[in-house]
């Protein structure tokens, strides 16, 4: 006997694969700070790997420069990721070979339709349900591609916020996968993407929610495997609206970066000691990893302006 302990073939013998996924559309802020401490800490606490992956396959949207200020701002807040940073347009192969499978089998087609084609489409809370125009074919020269969808319920159970389905054929539609500009669509390329890089466990904002049935009929027709989903609460402003870009959240700072994930951590209800303020980034993390509990935001789907954790921010940093 030698003593040794046999542990699997992975460093960590844990078959957790996690990731974080920004878009490049705006500096890392508070609310996606969020969505990286608690993607990061429920990776870590399962002893499990995580991927930092920039979803750059979006250029009109795309801010110049946002790639690596994001990258840089993780770094300095102490986020460790597994392998290098994986950039999404690198998967554009693998995204091509995707959408010319669905159509080879005749489960996506071209749409003609412009925006103005669908002005007097129903809609739901989804956006625009596509009445299937152009399902029995279409003339132009200029398409989209739709993915076929039908009325079957598609249903997830949710890690935190419980089981969750929808209808797509009478809630969004068949969706497109390809755009008439010629670039991917966002929920193909996600879940190409997760797919390739073997991700299990999805940790993300709740506002990604709704995309999660559209995500897993890609993956059912592709053929990929399903992770587990856990939707966490957002960041909102005052007037309940999302803390995003869009609504003026600013950049983090790279000073009081212990503070800032001090906050973010208690607006996770994670309750950290007020000792951890005076400690080194390192131990923050450690105290994190070793205390991190997800399930005190069960069914939570907002963290108000006006909660402690985020008053202290607007207050004394922003
Ligand atoms: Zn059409």
């Amino acid at each position: 006997m030698t003593g040794t302990i046999a542990t699997g073939s992975s460093s960590s013998g844990s078959s957790y694969v996690g990731r974080f996924a920004p878009s490049p559309t705006g500096p890392l802020h508070f609310g996606s700070l969020l969505a990286a401490v608690a993607s990061f800490l429920q990776a870590r606490a399962s002893g499990g790997s995580w991927f930092l992956r920039i979803e750059d396959v979006d250029p009109p949207r795309e801010q110049p420069g946002a790639d690596t200020a994001i990258v840089e701002a993780l770094e300095a807040y102490g986020f460790e990721w597994d392998g290098p940073v994986i950039w999404q347009s690198s998967a554009k192969a693998d995204q091509d070979a995707a959408v010319a499978d669905l159509s080879l089998r005749h489960l996506a087609y071209p749409c003609s339709c412009s925006r103005r084609d669908l002005a007097d489409a129903p809609r739901s809370t989804l956006g625009i349900i596509y009445p299937g125009t152009c399902r029995k074919g279409c003339e132009s020269s200029e398409f989209a591609i739709r993915v076929l969808t039908n009325n079957d319920e598609i249903g997830f159970s949710d890690g935190l916020q419980g089981p969750q389905s929808q209808r797509l054929e009478s809630q969004s539609g068949d969706f497109v996968v390809l755009r008439r500009d010629g670039l991917i669509a966002y929920h193909l390329a996600v879940v190409v993407s997760d797919h390739l890089e073997g991700i299990t466990e999805i940790v993300r904002g709740i506002d990604l929610m709704d995309s999660t049935p559209r995500q897993i009929w890609l993956q059912r027709l592709l053929g990929y495997a399903t992770p587990a989903y856990m939707h966490i609460p957002v960041a909102t402003h005052a007037d309940g609206q999302k803390l995003s870009k869009l609504t003026g959240a600013r950049g983090l700072p790279l000073k009081g970066k212990r503070r800032i994930l001090l906050a973010a951590l208690a607006a996770l209800r994670q309750e950290p000691p007020a000792d951890l303020a005076s400690a080194s980034l390192d131990d923050l993390w450690d105290w994190s990893v070793a205390n991190w509990r997800h399930d005190v935001l069960r069914n939570v789907t907002t963290i108000p302006s006006d909660s402690d954790a985020m008053a202290s921010l607007e207050n004394r940093l922003w």
